[in-house]
């Protein structure tokens, strides 16, 4: 399918054809495609393309300010990842990674390191890093492997079908990233920024929480929110030694502005969306939610959804945080 136009929560075809978008747009379009606000911050900026790391743009520096956190600034979700692992590496001086079955962290080498969907992975195994330790999603992974610098996690795992951990899940993380003086990393790429219901999944618990989909308002941006203090341990010179051209693109600054505005006031919605959806036989929290199911008949009767679980038994939800109740019902009609 081709996608002609895109509107709140609808895409049209090529054809003409209207399709409600459960997807969101693999869950980007937090505040809905084509949100009016977005497009005219966008449009108002005055500085298109800065100099990254070495000259940010004035919209930049707004956003810093407004994120909770010290920030590193990337373009994908995959660049919060690389980040926030590195950071482990730097602050500990030990190479080994702690992630879980079910875990999807992006494709880049060290991201698909800690990644458990073995088709990204074998093609590539010759070349991953690590070591990496395979843990039980939701499971205390007991003591840490001496080598341990960090423990990646999704609070709510995302592609793996939306699988949310027992009560107390992270917490024992934590404790045990502290016994073996690791960091904790929440990558909160697709679970985070409002779409459980609660802006940030691993609240104050992570060392490093990391973002990205939504943050950019459509626009690709991403970011490693550290604990303060943390981030001085990119201080290696007076050249970035990790950096991209397009970092901190004024136009996805601008974005995420509004999205850091607007995602707060939409809590309680994407609460009471997401207990219609979990009535239906969606799992999962918010309205990051997962069912069997099949995304290509779903596309045949006009509802997009994206393939999700280890072996793609499973379809996901992760529609505009703006959705209606009239929305839910005639997508929830449609594939009924
Ligand atoms: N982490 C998680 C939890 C994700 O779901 C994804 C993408 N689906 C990524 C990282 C990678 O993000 P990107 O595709 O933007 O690199």
């Amino acid at each position: 399918m081709r996608w002609a136009k895109a509107e709140g929560c609808r895409v049209w075809d090529a054809e003409g054809r209207e399709y409600l978008d459960l997807s969101g747009g693999f869950g980007v379009a937090a505040l809905g495609h084509r949100n009016p606000h977005i497009q005219a911050a966008i449009a108002e900026q005055q500085v298109v393309h800065a100099l990254g790391d070495l000259a940010e743009a004035e919209v930049t520096f707004r956003l810093r300010e407004r994120l909770e956190r010290p920030a590193k600034l990337g373009v994908t979700g995959e660049d919060a990842v690389e980040i926030a692992l590195r950071t482990s590496l730097l602050a500990t001086g030990n190479p080994g990674i702690v992630a879980f079955d079910g875990a999807y962290h992006g494709t880049g080498l060290l991201a698909l390191a800690a990644t458990a969907f073995e088709r990204f992975r074998a093609p590539f195994s010759a070349w991953l890093p690590g070591p990496v330790h395979r843990r039980t999603f939701g499971e205390d992974p007991g003591p840490l492997p001496s080598d341990a610098g960090c423990v990646i996690v999704e609070p709510v795992q995302g592609r793996g079908g939306a699988r949310v951990p027992p009560d107390g899940f992270l917490e024992r993380l934590r404790e045990r990233c502290d016994e073996a003086g690791a960091l904790l990393i929440a990558d909160e790429v697709y679970c985070g920024l409002g779409r459980t219901g609660v802006l940030w999944r691993s609240g104050d618990l992570a060392d490093v929480i990391c973002t990205g989909k939504a943050l950019g308002g459509g626009l690709p941006l991403s970011a490693a929110l550290f604990r303060p203090g943390l981030e001085e341990v990119w201080e290696l010179g007076p050249e970035d030694v990790y950096t991209h051209t397009h970092t901190g693109s004024p136009l996805a600054c601008a974005a995420a502005l509004v999205v850091l505005e607007e995602v707060p006031k939409l809590l309680d919605r994407v609460r009471k969306a997401g207990e219609r959806l979990e009535r239906d036989g969606w799992n999962g929290a918010g309205l990051l939610r997962a069912r069997p199911g099949d995304a290509e008949e779903a596309l045949r009767r006009r509802v997009i959804v994206v393939p999700a679980g280890e072996d793609g038994s499973l379809v996901s939800a992760t529609p505009p945080l703006t959705i209606s109740d009239d929305e839910i019902e005639d997508a929830l009609e449609r594939l009924s």
